[in-house]
């Protein structure tokens, strides 16, 4: 970091978390914020950078002194009246503060986090998985089929083919963590570790959305919640009547739906783990009437440490990794990691491989006339597109991203929402109608301290008093509003939610309020500017009467649809049965295929299409 840069995170964070009150020291900050900036891609750094550089000049411009020759009201206020400028200003001062306090948090509770990992064994050691870095392997390699991602969908699909007697290769960007790793790394470092772009991309638009994607030896199953929900029937119904998607035809899709809950051996949480966070949300349906019930997982043997999100220390998280990617390799199936997969391979309108880059700039060429791309809706098009196989008008639209809102609720005892399952327990009264699913969802300790609201004396009071806050989350059905594009081969999102979707969250943070406070909360955190918090039901609805959608923060994990799978050639750049349209031998194997957003948290339904998608390819390989 530049002794400027240095200074506007110092000026910044003593106007955030003032020395003064209580805050941590100013050279600590600096160094807590600096070891999860420098892991940022440029891009976001620079405009980290730029963003703190702009608050730096604020305060000369409007006080005539810098942040740090203060007193911290007055830094506060400067803060306040920066963010008071209008959205794109609240948004950004909004945006600097979540990366302060990830940064702050995840190192002020490091030890705490590591402690808790080590309280027990794991659950079960690392699996036996056949995985070479890429700079170890020789430069061409020959199999019968090629996977571009290791994920939910690649994972699945490897197994198949190599179940199936395919020499099966499968390349992957990220590299393979073992749960030693994850009982011992510093949970910073697991973050930008994990995901790609260290877990900053975001989706622009108004609002914009947070959206973590990741990028290891099992994709984002390494870092999920664990929910498994089965694709709701009607979405099922509708995938297969409105898309002409015959793999999701109910009956077929059960038997794959089947073998996904038994690969990843799925079951409800058990209510000794699920911890205060979770009953509270329980204890509101209750309250209400409302249809609620612990959430099944994959995660056979948690023990409720609330680190999912940063991999599981224990690996009780049943992610791919430990699964269906060792069942793949005893099978013979070869997984190659930190390859990035730079384009499909194809001629005369055949595929012949994939080349990917090793992280020396060297390339390494796999060839196989049968390729699965199952690089996650984000990548998939992209990687296309750079392929010379992006012809379709549809490839890179259509992204849903079944859009998240979170609302908080202090109460009068302890809750310490880190203490117990992350995702634990799950609200489908208003699923049917308003395809809104609100699920107690937790971070790990001192990660989620951005629901907090203000600046200064009043931030450091929530931080004093996180242990008594809840927080709930929920998600909404949208429709594909999103689109993917590459700018100079780098990812760009666009999603500019509908309108119809954006009242949506505004029905899911009324009814996450009312489970709140019949769960007796005594005032909710609302993250919006014009009342950040709220003591009665009236006051949170009257407040979101008032509101813009466009205040809203919306954090994504579900992207989906970019590359839809379906009869109708004009709109589904995959046909019904997983091949991508205008080459042979090319099939998609993602969250990319979902034709809409399956209206649950996702993963299910992307494996049992993917086990279905390998299927076909086994059984065209035999015609
Ligand atoms: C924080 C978080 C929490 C979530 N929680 C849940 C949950 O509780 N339940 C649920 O159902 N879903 C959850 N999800 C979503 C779910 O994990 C994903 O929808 C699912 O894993 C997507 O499957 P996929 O195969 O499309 O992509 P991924 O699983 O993301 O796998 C894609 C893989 O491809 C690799 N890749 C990308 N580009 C290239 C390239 N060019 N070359 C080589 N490799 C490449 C990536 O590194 C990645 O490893 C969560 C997601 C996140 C991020």
């Amino acid at each position: 970091m530049t002794p400027l840069a240095q200074r506007a995170t110092a000026s910044f964070g003593s106007a955030l978390l003032p020395q003064e009150l209580g805050g941590p020291a100013t050279a600590q900050l600096v160094e807590r914020v600096e070891r999860y900036v420098a892991r940022l891609p440029a891009m976001s750094r620079m405009a980290l950078r730029a963003g703190l550089l702009s608050v730096t000049a604020a305060s000369y411009l409007t006080t005539g002194r810098s942040l740090t020759r203060l007193d911290p009201d007055a830094r506060e206020r400067v803060l306040r009246r920066i963010a008071a400028l209008g959205p794109d200003a609240g948004a950004a001062i909004e945006g600097l503060k979540a990366i302060v306090l990830l940064a702050n948090g995840a190192d002020a509770y490091a030890a705490e986090l590591l402690d808790r990992a080590a309280e027990h064994d794991v659950a079960r050691p690392d699996a036996a998985l056949d995985v070479t870095a890429s700079l170890d392997c020789p430069s061409v390699l020959r199999a019968d089929a090629a996977v571009v991602g290791s994920g939910a969908g690649g994972a699945m699909a490897a197994r198949t083919l190599a179940r199936a007697g395919l020499s099966t290769v499968v390349l992957e960007e990220g590299r393979r963590w073992t749960v030693e790793e994850f009982r011992s790394t510093h949970p910073i470092d697991r973050y930008a570790g994990l995901y790609r772009g260290a877990g900053a991309t975001i989706a622009l638009g108004r609002p914009a959305v947070v959206l973590p994607i990741g990028r290891a030896v099992g994709g984002s199953t390494v870092v999920n919640s664990g929910t498994c929900y089965r694709p709701p029937l009607p979405v099922q119904q509708r995938w297969c009547d409105e898309f002409g998607l015959t793999l999701a035809e109910p009956d077929r899709l059960t038997g794959y739906l089947d073998d996904v809950e038994q690969t990843l051996q799925v079951a409800p949480v058990p209510l000794e783990i699920m911890g205060r966070n979770g009953r509270l949300l329980l204890d509101g349906a209750a309250a209400l009437g409302w249809q609620a019930a612990p959430i099944p997982r994959n995660a056979p043997g948690c023990d409720a440490c609330c680190q999912c999100a940063i991999g599981c220390p224990r690996n009780a998280k049943f992610g791919v990794h430990l699964n269906a990617l060792p069942q793949a390799c005893a099978h013979g199936a070869r997984i190659v990691s930190h390859a990035r997969a730079e384009r499909v391979l194809h001629a005369r309108g055949r595929a012949q491989g994939v080349r990917a880059r090793r992280p020396d700039g060297t390339t390494i060429d796999v060839l196989a006339d049968t390729v699965v791309v199952a690089a996650g809706a984000t990548e998939t098009p992209g990687l296309l597109c750079r392929s010379g196989l992006g012809g379709h008008p549809r490839l890179g639209r259509n992204l849903a991203l079944h859009p998240a809102v979170a609302l908080a609720g202090r109460f009068d005892h302890e809750v310490t929402a880190w203490r117990g399952v992350l995702q634990s327990a799950a609200v489908d009264e208003l699923h049917a109608v308003h395809g809104v699913l609100i699920e107690a969802t937790s971070t790990p300790p001192g990660m989620g301290s951005m629901v907090f609201p203000g600046y200064g004396a009043e931030l450091l009071g929530w931080l004093d008093r996180a242990a008594h806050v809840a927080t709930f989350g929920a998600m909404v059905a949208d429709r594909g509003a999103g689109r993917v594009f590459s700018v100079g081969g780098e990812t760009l999102l666009r999603y500019n939610i509908a309108r119809g979707d954006a009242a949506k969250l505004v029905t899911a943070l009324e009814a996450m309020g009312k489970l709140l406070f019949a769960a007796g909360a005594v005032e909710v955190l609302t993250g919006l500017p014009a009342a950040p918090t709220v003591a009665s039901l009236p006051a949170l609805q009257d407040l979101l009467a008032r509101s813009s959608p466009k205040r809203l923060h919306l954090a994504a994990f579900h992207p989906t649809g970019t590359a839809a799978a379906g009869s109708d050639a004009q709109h589904c750049p995959v046909d019904p049965r997983g091949r991508l349209r205008g080459v042979d031998g090319v099939w998609v194997a993602d969250a990319s295929i979902l034709p809409s957003c399956p209206e649950v948290n996702p993963q299910m339904s992307i494996m049992a299409l993917a086990l279905a998608v390998a299927d076909e390819i086994v059984a065209d390989r035999q015609v």
